[in-house]
């Protein structure tokens, strides 16, 4: 992984492509957020983050972060934007703050009962495969609607937006079709239920700026503050 200095230079740089993005859409950047993803780093990367001043991480993995939490200050938010098995629930919402990656019915309420049966309130995000990729998980596009419904019914969970991770291999323009088709699900969801679902995580350290263009509020970067990652 890379210094302590050279991450300051990383999240200058990133957060420059975030103003500069925003910029250009007139978009306020204070209204799109940096989550750093520390997956498969040490807990050092955290630790960075922390000492920049950002306040919340990005994990795609229980078990990680349950070893890496307890080393990392107790003010430093946990966010799991990888694929939760539903029997890692419980200790997904022990762990976590935030779960981004909420894609099934059955999970949805999984983590309500149980949220309730610990006395926490968490927030989600319904990940949602946005980009119709085979490879990706998500709950279909035309799913959406019914995991909202039940996410609204469990009280210990608040779904506060949506998330995507686009197709892999087919470059920026899958890319941009899939953060605006979120984006579509989403206002139409706000419409069909009448709430507010402000959040939209997407974007990357290859697609931060098409996703900006295209209503993000929060961009999920890894390689681009720490380098590239070893095989997970
Ligand atoms: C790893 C990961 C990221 C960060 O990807 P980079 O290309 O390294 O910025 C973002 N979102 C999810 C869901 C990830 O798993």
């Amino acid at each position: 992984m890379v210094t302590y200095a050279q991450f300051r230079v990383n999240c200058e740089a990133v957060l420059a492509r975030i103003r500069h993005a925003c910029s250009l859409c007139g978009r306020d950047s204070s209204t799109v957020r940096l989550l750093p993803v520390t997956k498969t780093h040490s807990v050092d990367a955290a630790l960075y983050a922390y000492e920049f001043g950002l306040r919340a991480v990005g994990e795609n993995r229980v078990q990680e972060a349950l070893a890496k939490r307890p080393l990392a200050p107790p003010d430093l938010r946990w966010e799991l934007i990888g694929h939760l098995q539903s029997n890692k629930a419980k200790q997904a919402l022990q762990i976590f703050d935030v779960i981004q990656s909420v894609d099934s019915i059955d999970l949805v309420k999984r983590l309500g009962r149980i949220a309730q049966e610990l006395n926490v309130q968490r927030d989600i995000y319904i990940q949602v495969n946005a980009g119709n990729d085979p490879a990706k998980f998500g709950c279909d596009l035309s799913l959406a609607p019914a995991l909202v419904e039940v996410a609204l019914a469990q009280p210990a969970l608040r779904v506060i937006g949506l998330m995507a991770v686009p197709p892999l291999v087919d470059g920026l323009h899958a890319a941009e079709r899939t953060f605006q088709e979120l984006r579509l699900c989403r206002d139409a969801l706000e419409d069909q239920f009448q709430i507010k679902l402000p959040e939209l995580s997407m974007g990357m350290s290859g697609d931060l700026e098409v996703a900006i263009a295209a209503g993000s509020t929060c961009v999920r970067v890894g390689s681009s503050l720490y380098g590239t990652r070893s095989a997970q």
